[in-house]
């Protein structure tokens, strides 16, 4: 019989797979001898199962949840609906891989009308229908789908019956009230009775926990962190504590070093009088953990000792949970901490410093993605003294985000699929908010702490986040933001500051992030382990000049047409474009070169020492003509041409298929004149420079001989110049057309590098258009049928194969040739790794991305062993 429950004595840490991430860690500190209230898991292969059966438990299944609870009972010496002294449980999720605030948690479970009164018995009256009546209402909603909304309604009626404001002014009669009015709440918009039998409601409780799996913010949520291949999520039952049994029980929530900055000092919050879920939800402002040292030093201490404890198991920076009942300390959760970027490279960095970890497992520990925030832009240092600061919340998700106020996520994600930079201005967030929060720049709320919901989620999602900021007066329905006697409407500008809490007015400038300290140091160790070389996709010399800063080690691509949009280039682009005979494509030709060469040599001073591989003209024609009716009456009045002659020349080059068109070397072939013009500048721009190593590339080669055609052009006009391939230049090809890849033993031979252009490649190898796929891709991704997006991250399955096959057959006939990548997919991590295990000598990516693929290129290496 397989085993579908496990008591928290049974498991560990290592098996979070079956157990979650939350049971296995519960079971981890159990056998630490760490205070955990006593529980069993049901696993998440009865989830996986649940699911298969067509939402039926497995065979077995309830036998064992009941042996479990008799074991657990036994244990407890209280029985659950004790009409005398009743076991209490919690019913919480927890798939392995941790998803905060994503699924539901039901506490208080084993509560009805018999065993209220034998909790009030042990306890009192008020505290007892108190927790009845916040069972009935987490119940009601979480498991039997009644909006929350239904009982506020209830209770604000009571209260404003009684004339009072707070919960707390409220007596056990008023909660006896309540109670009788909730299940009547429940009755009327579930069309069920709330149930009595506390058996019963295990069972919908562990139903309510397999079915959030697949809720649509689970599922969001996972599409957003790219989760896959998970079974399911465990279902834990947990014998209740109680931190709201007065003034000396509390709960909160803790973290062995600051999850913002990563400094290494115990940091955290907790509420006195008070559930889990009222620190989370940001509904009272808590404490800072050092008061706890204060109001109760020896609960202090001891929850010191656990987190050093804690931390030294895991060897990783931990986030706790922790309730206080009744002056005795317990532990209802421990995971890996989320944090910032920057926190993440100082607590690796000091983690080895301190001897916790070695170097590796430093590497090991930064999710390359990750970096990304740092790699975001910072509030103008100068700017920023002149700017309006409105108010100051609590600094809860570092970097600057400027953008426009919406106050609700649905208008977030519209206005950001317009294009839109938006901020998200909240009184609170709460889970249903997650596709507006990752849609927009930034978020700001009124309420709640440093892990608040908006908190935690930005921080995870690496978005600036201001929260808590109390001064700001936020009307949702109203759309207005008041701060003072300042009122800012929907599509205001507005800045936010995440590092230091500052709400600003207006849009301030940002300033480019840099490569210093711990993060730099933490490279350094990176490139001592990597064998993949880093280049950059550069067309500007500044962008050259950032990626070098990033440790590009050379331009892996230059896309010589970009220097063709600038002031008068393109005048001559379209000269030339028109032009009816070679003769006066010559001329135009003979202006843009100059300009060319100039462009070139930008790049190679930048790049001096370092290969430049400079692609040859690349896009269809057309893309250089204008489009609107004014755009081209101008055009025609700058070049002196008729205006028809213009609409003739754009209505000639329009291709009902322009990817597969007339583009790539396919223009240079028909147009050999272009080839040469840029041969010309190419060269003489490397004979002007210093240390240039000028590196030639034919673009949509899918066939040798278009290859052999455009080398020629080149090599002549290198030889006009006595400039040596091998010496003086390299030349090489794109794979980009999957026919290259298949015949890559006829051109590798000739080619000194290729690169695989893997949005290209991948176009044509899945057939998905790389402009229009946005339409059907997603639903793919959501459904399966491709793990990621194949543009976002490479396509290993298919075109990775297709890459092998390349990389082996072109090794076999020029073993010294250099093949990289230089696709978007250079900077993606996942896809670095896999240029690494099939052998490629280094990927290209934009300059922002340089040290994610160096640290990718690193942990590939790690990865291995
Ligand atoms: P989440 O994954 O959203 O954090 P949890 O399952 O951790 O959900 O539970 C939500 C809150 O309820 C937490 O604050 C947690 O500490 C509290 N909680 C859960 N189980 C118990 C319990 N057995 N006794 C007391 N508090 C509990
Ligand atoms: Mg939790
Ligand atoms: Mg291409």
């Amino acid at each position: 019989m397989t085993k579908w429950v496990y008591s928290f004595t049974e498991g560990k840490k290592e098996m979070k797979q079956v157990l979650g991430g939350k049971g296995a860690n519960l079971a981890e500190m159990t056998s630490l001898g760490i205070p955990v209230p006593s529980g069993f898991i049901v696993t998440t292969e009865a989830c996986a199962e649940f699911y298969k059966l067509g939402k039926r438990y497995p065979e077995g299944l309830l036998t064992q949840v009941d042996e479990k609870l008799a074991e657990l009972e036994k244990k407890m010496g209280k029985k659950l609906g004790d009409p005398q002294d009743p076991l209490l449980v919690s019913v919480r999720s927890g798939a392995a891989i941790s998803m905060p605030g994503m699924m539901d948690t039901v506490l208080n479970l084993g509560l009805n009308d018999n065993s209220v009164q034998g909790l009030a018995k042990k306890s009192n009256e008020k505290f007892a229908y108190d927790a009845y009546r916040r069972f009935i209402n987490m119940f009601g909603d979480v498991v039997m789908g009644v909006d929350h909304k239904y009982f506020e309604q209830v209770l604000d009626k009571v209260k404003e019956t009684k004339g009072v404001e707070l919960d707390t002014e409220l007596d056990a009669q008023d909660w006896k009230k309540v109670c009788a009015s909730y299940k009547e709440v429940v009755k009327k918009h579930a069309g069920k009775l709330f149930p009595n039998d506390p058996k019963e409601q295990l069972r919908m409780g562990i139903d309510a926990v397999f079915g959030s799996w697949n809720s649509k913010r689970a599922i969001a949520y996972r599409r957003i962190h790219n989760i896959t291949g998970l079974n399911g999520t465990a279902v834990n039952v947990q014998t209740m504590v109680f931190g709201n049994l007065g003034e000396t029980s509390g709960t909160g929530v803790c973290f062995t070093r600051n999850p913002s900055t990563g400094e290494n000092k115990f940091y955290g919050e907790y509420l006195m009088n008070a559930q889990g879920e009222d620190v989370v939800a940001g509904i009272r402002t808590p404490k800072h953990i050092e008061e706890l040292q204060k109001q109760m030093p020896e609960i202090y201490d001891e929850l010191v000792k656990i987190y050093k404890k804690l931390e030294k198991h895991y060897k990783e920076m931990q986030d706790m949970e922790f309730t206080i009942q009744d002056r005795k300390l317990y532990l209802l959760q421990t995971r890996t901490g989320k944090r910032t970027a920057a926190a993440a490279l100082r607590i690796a960095v000091e983690m080895e410093e301190e001897g916790l970890i070695d170097k590796r497992t430093a590497i090991m520990k930064i999710d390359p993605n990750q970096l990304d925030q740092l790699l975001h832009k910072r509030l103008d240092p100068i700017a920023k003294e002149k700017a309006e600061v409105l108010a100051k919340g609590l600094p809860a998700s570092p970097g600057a985000a400027v953008g426009k106020i919406v106050f609700t996520a649905d208008r977030a994600g519209e206005l950001a699929q317009e294009g839109e930079k938006v901020i998200l201005v909240r009184t609170e967030t709460s889970p249903e908010d997650i596709e507006g929060m990752h849609a927009a720049q930034g978020i700001l709320t009124s309420r709640g702490g440093m892990t608040s919901h908006a908190a935690v989620v930005a921080r995870g999602m690496g978005k600036p986040c201001v929260a808590g900021c109390s001064d700001a007066v936020i009307d949702e329905d109203k759309k207005l933001l008041k701060v003072g006697s300042q009122k800012l409407n929907e599509l205001d500008s507005i800045t936010l500051d995440g590092s230091t809490g500052e709400v600003i007015k207006g849009a301030v400038p940002v300033v480019d992030p840099e490569l210093s300290g711990n993060f730099a140091k933490l490279m350094g160790w990176a490139d001592e382990y990597r064998k993949l070389k880093i280049k950059t996709n550069a067309d500007t010399p500044h962008d050259a000049q950032v990626a070098k800063g990033f440790g590009a080690e050379g331009i892996g691509l230059c896309r010589t047409e970009h220097m063709f949009f600038e002031g008068d280039r393109i005048k001559a682009v379209r000269e030339m474009i028109l032009a009816e005979t070679l003769q006066g494509r010559k001329k135009a030709l003979a202006k843009l070169q100059p300009m060319q060469k100039e462009d070139f040599k930008g790049l190679f001073e930048v790049m001096a020492g370092l290969p430049v591989i400079i692609r040859l003209l690349d896009p269809p024609l057309h893309e250089f003509l204008p489009k609107e009716d004014e755009d081209i009456t101008q055009a025609a009045s700058d070049l002196g041409v008729d205006e028809q002659k213009i609409r003739d020349t754009i209505s000639n080059l329009h291709e009902f298929n322009p990817m597969l068109g007339f583009r790539g070397c396919r223009l240079g072939i028909k147009y050999p004149e272009i080839t040469e013009m840029q041969a010309h500048a190419i060269l003489d721009a490397a004979k002007e420079s210093k240390n240039a190593i000028p590196w030639i590339e034919v673009p949509l080669v899918g066939n040798v001989k278009e290859y052999y055609i455009v080398r020629d052009i080149v090599e002549k006009v290198a030889k006009e110049k006595g400039m040596k391939r091998g010496k003086d230049y390299w030349m090489g090809s794109m794979i980009e057309v999957p026919r290259a890849a298949l015949t890559a033993e006829e051109i590798a031979g000739e080619c000194d590098f290729m690169s695989f252009g893997t949005n290209d490649l991948t176009q044509m190898t899945c057939g998905f258009s790389r402009d229009d796929s946005g339409k059907f891709l997603k639903p793919y991704v959501e459904q399966g049928i491709y793990d990621r997006d194949p543009f976002q991250s490479i396509d290993q399955t298919g075109v990775g194969k297709l890459m092998e096959i390349c990389v082996k057959a072109a090794r076999k006939v020029n073993p010294k040739i250099e093949l990289g990548i230089c696709g978007e997919h250079g900077g993606e991590p996942e896809s670095v790794k896999f240029c690494h295990r099939i052998g490629l000598n280094d990927v290209s990516c934009s300059p922002y991305r340089v040290p994610i693929a160096r640290l990718a290129a690193a942990q590939a290496v790690l990865e291995e062993k």
